[in-house]
């Protein structure tokens, strides 16, 4: 039987089917049609809306360019202090301590508690800037009227085309913040692994500014004539809603499975599913886009950038696949050696022609383990001073493991000690763009168990300085680190007797807080540090017996019981009112808060002309 619908036939609306070029629309209503169209569009131009994608072009060029000149500025000011000249200050001195320092002590600080260590949050610094862009896009969103036109048919709706407009232009930085070989790095020598945020953060703008392209497209048809109407609309040949739909779709996925709950779980198959969506994506956008206005502009300066940055990696950086010095497919040399608490500590022999500075990481692929397996170590020394491209160098890495390569490295190496390694180096990238030996008076390092690597190339580069008598600012380094149990001093104690801090005590110390001490622990600790102890004793007999090179012999160390007391840690009573600290710190989050939290409130000191600068460094070992 028939069902009758008791809904009004769907006629249509004013705007549909009239085709203004068509010389037979001639009448009244045709009329008045082209001529409300022609107003709305004189009033609000369809191709002035493009503008707004060179105003957030703009935005993101400019910022990268004040972090360019801020760059060349400290770069300018290294060379001048290396000739025996003195720092130029961009304004008088006591004036830019104290802006830098009332700047520091809010953009340092973070939030503690779970849901920073959680969700990794940001410094309040960090957060602030984010702020700020997402006001400048809201700005440039909603500030021109009207948001839609009389009809869909007058056009689309003004909202609609400038949001996506915006979204488009963001896909070249998206991209430019991705890469390993990073072009906004050579500019500003912020590391890749620290621009990582904003690749993530521009990511969720771009996706709102998205939503906020798709929600007038629909809104219109459905005001003019319904879910007919949007359905036409949506099913028009050639009409931009279509192919739109999965663009939106796969940029929501991409979203969703970068959130670090999903990234943390299965890292190897984010990386790989990342960048076979995000291809994806850029090639829908090129459908989506259509080449309208000046949008594939963007999209070509997108692909540019990418396809670049992976040439570069693959031809540059990767030692095993370089033109610069053609090695193909040869591996370096690896000594491996396992020590207790997880860690294993590689040596590898650099390749010919590699130089890294303090803070930089190489990515490491052992094809004997699995070809496909590519993560990321910083490297914990430093090179030779002085050294030429022929010096052969070694690589020191030390490393924790965890569920994937790094259980299975340690596990191989456990059951094969003799076993001959080789491995790809892909690097360095990253690092510090100061060279805190000429940049500062003090330096503090703080590390948190395995953190001590990214702690210790510093100390080796500083030491090589200093005993080989190169100007240098610093005058005194301090080191505290903090480890659960007292034999984790083995993993670098070979480091200790090669540094002999011993020699240089007024020149250098080293503190280290073992914080799981036997005595004070609980009777569950105990049993739990037992129990890794028992397991440790199990898997790990080799390095069990040399356990302990150091029990004799004085490394120059500190050791005391309990946490790191951070204010302490900030407050060197050594420093005259003009000298400046810089505290690099890397290790667990909750450390890396607390002590960002400490070097925040210690910018007092600088406010009461104690001091004239106290800096902090962090480290993240991922992203
Ligand atoms: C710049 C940088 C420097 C690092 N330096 C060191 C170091 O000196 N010593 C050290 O022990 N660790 C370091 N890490 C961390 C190290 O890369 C990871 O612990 C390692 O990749 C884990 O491998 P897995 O397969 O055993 O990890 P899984 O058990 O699969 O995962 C453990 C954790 O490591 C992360 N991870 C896994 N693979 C990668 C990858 N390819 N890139 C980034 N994160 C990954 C996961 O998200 C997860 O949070 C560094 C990381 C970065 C980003």
């Amino acid at each position: 039987m028939m069902t009758m619908s008791t809904d009004p036939p769907y006629i249509g609306s004013a705007t549909e089917n009239l085709t203004l070029s068509n010389p037979s629309c001639s009448n009244d209503s045709c009329k008045a049609f082209y001529d409300a169209h022609q107003l709305s569009q004189k009033l609000t131009p369809y191709a002035q809306q493009f503008d707004y994608g060179h105003y957030v072009t703009w935005f993101y060029l400019a910022c990268i360019g004040c972090l360019t000149v801020a760059y060349v500025w400290r770069r300018w000011n290294r060379f001048i202090f290396r000739r025996g000249g003195r720092r130029i200050e961009p304004c008088p001195r006591r004036i830019w301590q104290w802006l830098v320092s009332v700047w520091r002590s809010f953009a340092y600080r973070r939030c503690s508690g779970w849901i920073s260590t959680r969700f990794g949050l940001p410094s309040f610094g960090i957060l602030a800037f984010m702020v700020l862009v997402i006001l400048y896009c809201l700005l440039l969103t909603f500030w021109q009227r009207p948001y839609y036109r009389n009809h869909r048919g007058y056009g689309s709706p003004p909202l609609a085309v400038r949001t996506g407009l915006m979204a488009v232009a963001l896909t070249p930085l998206l991209i430019l913040l991705s890469g390993k070989a990073n072009l906004v790095t050579m500019l500003t020598g912020i590391g890749h692994e620290k621009l990582n945020i904003f690749h993530r953060w521009v990511g969720w703008i771009c996706f709102l500014l998205a939503v906020a392209h798709t929600i007038p497209f629909i809104v219109a048809p459905l005001k003019d004539g319904g879910y007919k109407a949007l359905h036409a609309q949506f099913y028009k040949p050639g009409g931009l809603e279509y192919t739109g739909t999965p663009t939106l779709a796969i940029l929501f996925g991409i979203l969703v499975l970068s959130i670090p709950w999903f990234r943390h779980r299965a890292y190897e198959a984010f990386y790989h599913i990342h960048f076979w969506m995000a291809a994806t994506y850029l090639g829908l956008m090129f459908w989506h886009c259509d080449n309208n206005g000046d949008s594939w502009a963007y999209l070509w300066a997108s692909l540019a950038i990418w396809l670049a940055t992976i040439a570069a990696r693959a031809f540059w950086f990767n030692q095993s696949t370089s033109i610069v010095v053609p090695r193909w497919l040869i591996g370096s040399s690896v000594t491996a050696k396992t020590h207790p608490d997880n860690m294993t500590c590689l040596r590898i022999v650099a390749p010919v022609g590699f130089h890294w500075s303090p803070g930089q990481h190489i990515f490491v692929r052992i094809p004997q383990l699995n070809f496909f397996d590519n993560h990321p170590f910083t490297i914990a020394n430093a090179a030779k001073l002085g050294s030429s491209d022929n010096d052969q160098q070694t690589l020191s890495l030390y490393i924790r493991s965890y569920g994937g390569f790094t259980r299975r490295l340690r596990h191989y190496l456990l059951s094969n000690p003799d076993a001959h390694l080789e491995a790809w180096l892909d690097g360095p990238y990253g690092g510090h763009h100061r060279d805190l030996s000429v940049d500062f008076d003090e330096i503090v390092l703080v590390a948190g168990g395995g953190g001590i690597s990214a702690v210790l190339p510093w100390l080796d580069f500083v030491m090589a300085k200093y005993r080989s008598h190169k100007r240098m600012q610093v005058r005194s380094v301090r080191v505290y680190w903090s480890i659960k149990q007292k034999n984790s001093i083995s993993w670098i104690s070979d480091v200790l007797l090669r540094l002999r801090l011993y020699e240089l005590p007024s020149f250098v110390r080293f503190q280290v807080h073992i914080t799981h001490d036997e005595d004070t622990l609980d009777e569950k600790e105990r049993k739990r540090l037992v129990l890794q102890q028992n397991t440790d004793d199990e898997t790990d007999q080799e390095s069990i017996s040399d356990q302990y090179p150091w029990k004799n012999v004085d490394l120059g160390l500190d050791i005391c019981s309990g946490r790191i007391d951070f204010a302490s840690v900030c407050s060197s009573h050594d420093l005259v009112p003009d000298s400046r600290m810089v505290i690099l710190g890397c290790g667990p989050e909750g450390l890396k808060v607390d002590l960002s939290n400490a070097v925040a409130a210690a910018q007092t000191r600088v406010l009461r002309g104690e001091v004239a600068e106290i800096a902090l460094w962090t480290e993240t070992f991922g992203w």
